[in-house]
């Protein structure tokens, strides 16, 4: 049986990053580029109002103010000023329009006071050259690169690319992920179970977790333990870049994945790993597709939804990270220290949930095991302890391995 590294080794050899394409701005959120960006113009394109004012030459408002000056045009944004400021002028301008010839600062309308073609500016601070202007070419200039291969497409990114009419960049796509759950006993969340049912939690979950990983997903129906539906269903599955199933991996009378799999043409590439939950995780590889590209990475989760969660936290995302052409990145990077003393039985690694605290301070949680989702929901990740019985005391340092979150 492979240990949690090995296993890790040997899914990333398969996870090549996928081929770049360009897509709209509007599909490029969690995309990462696969070219250089430049900008196209000097930005701001001109000098420009950075609030709504008076353009006026701050030489007129040395010393101490009250200062009454001509106003010689409105300036809204989007026009273009005709007039040059002379002494004693200025205009009125807007937020975003460009400062006309002369001027050199912004006076802001709130230390105003207009009547008719003369205003009288009283300056809370002295008006510097410069102030409420933003010169042009400030934010870039023509032909700087701005961001380049590698760099993750976010909120802000996706801003600055339409800035400078970026409108479809070339990038590594987000992953397409196949959700397939089987069992005869699992029926939607929204039915009520009938006996020896249950209902699907790990469709949900496994979903919210590809999109949190900036992935698409594309969730399959809910799959019988009966080989022609299974078939059928595991082979649309296969057109995707991952496919996820959950439940029918393990060793019961039914669990009919792993020869399915392979009647679809999927080479294992291993079954089980020393790791509790999670234990008979599969990870094989699908035929090459139509299309060219590489064949689907395929996981078969088992069927309790606290080894699914867990096994995506350390294999699917950092296989995720990998095609999307990032740093896969090792998963359990915090090393917390536990809050109390912790007895851990067991002959596999195990990942435990837990609670992280103030200070890096880990409290493991009373779990009842891989079926008992409701502590995971109360937990913040896992602690990991390896393998063996021992007692560790109080502040012994543990690896944790963290949950995504929600917010920014
Ligand atoms: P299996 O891996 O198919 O033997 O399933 C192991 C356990 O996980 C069984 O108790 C299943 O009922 C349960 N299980 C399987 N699939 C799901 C699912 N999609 N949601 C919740 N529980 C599941
Ligand atoms: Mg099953």
């Amino acid at each position: 049986m492979l240990s949690v590294a090995e296993a890790l080794r040997a899914v990333l050899d398969h996870a090549q990053p996928l081929p770049p394409r360009r897509v709209p701005l509007a599909d490029a959120l969690g995309g990462v580029l696969a070219e250089a960006v430049t900008a196209d113009r000097d930005l701001p394109p001109f000098d420009k109002a950075l609030l709504d004012g008076f353009a006026v030459r701050s030489a007129d408002l040395e010393g101490d103010g009250p200062f009454d000056l001509e106003v010689i045009e409105e300036i809204t944004a989007g026009r273009v000023p005709r007039k040059t400021i002379g002494p004693g002028q200025c205009s009125a301008i807007m937020t975003g329009a460009p400062m006309p010839d002369g001027a050199d600062a912004v006076v802001m309308v709130e230390d105003s006071t207009r009547a008719g073609d003369r205003v009288t500016l009283s300056p809370r601070k002295p008006v510097a050259p410069n102030s409420g202007r933003l010169t042009k070419g400030r934010e870039m200039r023509e032909g700087e690169t701005l961001l380049g291969p590698g760099d993750e497409l976010n909120p802000v990114r996706l801003g600055l690319l339409a800035s400078v009419g970026w409108a479809t960049p070339q990038v590594v796509p987000r992953p397409a992920v196949a959700i397939v759950s089987t069992g005869d006993e699992i029926v939607p969340p929204d039915q009520a179970p009938g006996p020896g049912q249950i209902r699907n939690s790990n469709a949900t979950m496994l979903d919210a977790l590809v999109r949190a990983s900036n992935a698409e997903s594309v969730v399959a129906p809910i799959a019988p333990d009966e080989p022609d539906r299974l078939r059928e269903i595991l082979a649309e599955g296969l057109t995707r870049d991952v496919m996820l199933i959950t439940g029918g991996v393990s060793a019961g009378k039914l669990d009919l994945v792993p020869g399915t799999l392979e009647a679809l043409g999927v080479t294992a590439v291993f079954h089980k790993i020393r790791l509790k939950p999670g234990k008979p995780l599969l990870f094989g590889i699908g035929p090459n597709r139509p299309d060219g590209t590489p064949g689907t990475l395929v996981f078969g989760l088992p069927g309790n939804p606290v080894s699914g969660v867990v096994g995506f936290l350390l294999f699917v995302a950092p296989a995720l990270r990998a095609l999307r052409g990032l740093e896969p990145g090792p998963a359990a990077t915090i090393t917390a220290r536990l809050a109390r003393p912790f007895s851990h039985r067991g002959d596999r690694p195990t990942y435990f949930p837990a609670r992280l605290g103030e200070g890096l301070v880990v409290d493991p949680l009373n779990w009842a095991g891989s079926a008992d989702l409701r502590t995971v929901a109360m937990a913040d990740g896992f602690a990991a302890f390896e393998a063996g019985d021992r007692d560790h005391d109080a502040d012994t340092p543990v690896p944790f391995l963290p949950l995504p979150r929600i917010d920014p």
